[in-house]
């Protein structure tokens, strides 16, 4: 499943690629163009907006109505459509999917023992650091972490 966030939750959309959904998070789209790159896209609409969730659902958008204001609980409203899968992590900043990065890189960038992973279209590297403990923690409580391939 394919998701398009609105401009207020840039930081959900992050986390969605981290747990590795394809997450398009785009704050200059306005409403229309958001509903038009949804539709053509076969993106889910993430919205906090009830107007816009309502206006895309009549012109044949899939869309979710987060409520929540807090990270955890924007997450567990979208977990009837996140599913269990084991899907690779995306960067969080570019939204492309991560590969491990190579043994010499490894050696040279990562501390001690921890993988390390490269976003090929960015160059942004990202290891096991204590960010993804964070990470882990939040996942765990909400029984997602097997999701999770950077743990
Ligand atoms: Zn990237």
């Amino acid at each position: 499943m394919q998701f398009l966030a609105d401009a207020m939750l840039g930081k959900l959309a992050r986390w969605l690629r981290i747990i590795g959904h394809d997450t398009a998070y785009d704050p200059s789209l306005d409403d229309g163009a958001m509903i038009f790159k949804a539709k053509s896209e076969s993106r889910v609409l993430v919205t906090r907006d009830l107007e816009l969730s309502q206006r895309a659902r009549r012109e044949g958008v899939e869309s979710t109505l987060i409520i929540s204001h807090l990270l955890a609980q924007e997450l567990e409203e979208m977990l009837p459509l996140l599913g269990i899968g084991r899907a690779g992590s995306r960067c969080p900043l570019c939204n492309t999917a991560l590969t491990e990065a190579d043994r010499a890189m490894q050696i040279e960038k990562a501390p001690g023992n921890a993988r390390l992973w490269l976003c090929p279209s960015c160059g942004k590297t990202y290891w096991h650091g204590s960010h993804w403990k964070g990470i882990r923690t939040t996942l765990e409580s909400l029984g997602l972490s097997d999701a999770n391939d950077l743990t």
